[in-house]
């Protein structure tokens, strides 16, 4: 998508691109994540700031490229107890609560908005800037829109391998690309040409497993997280936070896989749910069972039901920058060419902006 995105605004501003992806389609983050464009729980400032205006470029370009899915459908982070409820609280006080939507709901007001919460909980943190898309097949929306723009060729199948002189690489048949300039985004893939050109890249990279069920049989007309989220997120970093981590542990299944429910439907009416954060390499190389326990747990606690049956579970990695304040990080390797990487897990979010600001500072 970072990729994808930078061809978008390359195009836009007049100039012909030459993508090249290694797989025969792309496998990466971005097919295999939640879609969901995040606000609620980024850091203010220049995160925050980040997360509105690629809301608002998704919205755009969703406009003009539907099959993206783009839906402002918000998010509701259900609360159960009065510890949580008081994180929720502190959020609401935040200075820029208003600029990404946030009010407090009651549980009642909560199934108003999405009344397929027919569970327990207590309240809920709504966030109206909250959006999706639909990641297994908004890249393939966005190259068709690139390729009837005429100024876009896909190379799919080629591994770039080698940057050559001043702005041109060659791929793994042996044949040199060459433009006025070269932007590398290669997602989580730190070995072989990156780190080659970029030995000690202040990136790592992050392991999450994800489960797709059935339909769900009525909508789900929000995005839903749960109070576990509060514990990973910036925005909702206050003294509330400080005492709910004091005092009420994660369950053990959620602490030992750094876990926080965050839940949308898709549009075939499955539902996608996640997530659990592994650091430590070697990842496994299987998804393991017990934090789909967890979730399907959360979730059927949350929706009144049990859940549909799991369709699809998968596992995905991001590179997200070891000082996680950057939204990324944008490296010059060579003359002409650049390096765009770990945007970590709101990647999804704000890849729109991470190109529109590549763009700008290359003066495209
Ligand atoms: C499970 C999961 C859930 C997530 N949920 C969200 C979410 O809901 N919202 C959000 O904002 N973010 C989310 N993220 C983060 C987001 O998905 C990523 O930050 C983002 O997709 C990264 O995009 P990318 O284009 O950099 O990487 P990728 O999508 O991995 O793409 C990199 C591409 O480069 C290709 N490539 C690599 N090296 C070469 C080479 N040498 N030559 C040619 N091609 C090459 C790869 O094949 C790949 O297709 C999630 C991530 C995961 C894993």
């Amino acid at each position: 998508m970072v990729g994808t995105l930078h061809a978008w605004h390359a195009v836009e501003r007049g100039h012909q691109v030459v993508q090249i992806e290694r797989e025969a389609e792309a496998r990466g983050a971005s097919l295999r994540n939640f879609g969901q464009i995040w606000v609620s729980g980024r850091a203010g400032g220049e995160e925050l700031h980040t997360a509105l205006r690629a809301r608002e470029l998704w919205e755009s370009i969703g406009a003009r490229v539907p099959a993206l899915g783009f839906r402002a459908n918000g998010s509701l982070t259900l609360v159960r107890d009065e510890r949580e409820r008081a994180v929720a609280e502190a959020a609401l006080a935040r200075d820029d609560a208003a600029a990404r939507g946030y009010e407090l709901l009651t549980a009642d007001q909560a199934r108003e908005v999405n009344p397929a919460l027919r569970g327990e909980f207590t309240g809920a943190l709504w966030c109206e800037r909250d959006a999706a898309v639909e990641p297994r097949t908004a890249q393939l929306a966005l190259r068709k829109a690139l390729l009837a723009s005429g100024s876009y060729t896909f190379l799919p199948g080629r591994e770039v391998r080698e940057v050559i002189g001043e702005r041109a690489v060659r791929d793994d048949h042996g044949e040199v690309h060459t433009g006025d300039a070269v932007v590398l985004c290669t997602g989580a893939a730190l070995g072989g040409l990156v780190r080659e050109l970029a030995p000690d890249l202040p990136v790592r990279r992050v392991r999450l497993q994800m489960m797709q069920t059935d339909p769900l049989g009525e909508p789900l007309t929000t995005s839903v997280a749960d109070a576990d989220s509060f514990r990973y997120y910036p925005a909702y970093r206050s003294p509330a936070l400080d005492e709910l981590a004091a005092v009420q542990a994660q369950t053990p299944t959620a602490a030992a896989y750094k876990m926080q429910l965050l839940m949308v439907q898709r549009r075939d009416g499955g539902l996608t749910i996640g997530d659990t954060h592994a650091y430590e390499h070697p990842f496994a190389f299987d998804v393991l069972e017990d934090p789909y326990d967890h979730l399907a747990e959360v979730v059927a606690s949350f929706l009144g039901r049990p859940l549909p049956k799991i369709r699809r579970r998968w596992a995905g990695v991001y590179a997200q920058c070891v000082d996680t304040t950057r939204v990324v990080h944008r490296q010059q390797v060579r003359d002409g060419v650049w390096l765009v990487t770990g945007p970590g897990g709101r990647g999804m979010t704000c890849s729109p902006v991470i190109a529109e600001t590549t763009a700008n500072e290359l003066g495209w």
